[in-house]
C-alpha cells in the first residue's frame, strides 16, 4: 500500500475511514468487571477464530465469549480466562457436565460428562481419551 493509494482513497466521496488499535496477542489483560469489553472480545475472536469446543466449525464472530473459569467461582474476565463458544457449546459447557481449561492462548483441553478427553487448538481436534490397552499376547 502506497501513501498514493491511501490519498486516493480519502480523497473518495465513498470511502469510510474506520481507525482502529492494533491488538497485539501476546499482550495479556483482564478487567474487574463482568461484562467483556469490546477490545478483549476481539482479542480473543482474534486468537481462536472460531467456538474452540472439540469439532465445532462455528465462526468465533458470532459466537458468545466464555468465562472459563466462572467469573462467580473466580474466574478473571481477562483473555486468558476467555474463549468463543458458539451457543450450542455454551450450553453445554454451562447446563452440563462437560468442562475445559486453557493450556496456553489458542490450546484447550476439554473433559465430556463420560470422561472422553479432547485437544484443541488452531489445527483442530484430536481424541485423547485413554484406551484400554490390549491383554498381554493379544
Ligand atoms: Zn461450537
Amino acid at each position: 500500500m502506497t501513501t498514493a493509494q491511501i490519498a486516493a482513497w480519502c480523497g473518495a466521496p465513498e470511502t469510510q475511514v474506520i481507525v482502529r488499535p492494533v491488538i497485539d496477542l501476546n499482550n495479556h489483560g483482564s478487567v474487574e468487571s463482568y461484562e467483556i469489553p469490546d477490545r478483549l472480545r476481539e482479542q480473543v475472536i482474534l486468537r481462536d477464530l472460531g467456538c474452540v469446543a472439540p469439532f465445532c466449525t462455528k465462526r468465533a464472530r458470532h459466537a458468545d465469549i466464555d468465562h472459563i473459569l466462572e467469573w462467580t467461582l473466580g474466574g478473571s474476565t481477562g483473555d486468558l480466562n476467555l474463549a468463543p463458544l458458539c451457543r450450542k457449546h455454551h450450553r453445554a459447557k454451562t447446563f452440563s457436565a462437560w468442562t475445559y481449561t486453557m493450556l496456553q492462548p489458542g490450546s484447550y483441553l476439554w473433559r465430556s460428562p463420560r470422561g472422553h478427553v479432547y485437544f484443541r487448538d488452531g489445527t483442530g481436534t484430536r481424541d485423547l481419551t485413554p484406551r484400554p490397552l490390549d491383554p498381554p499376547g493379544g
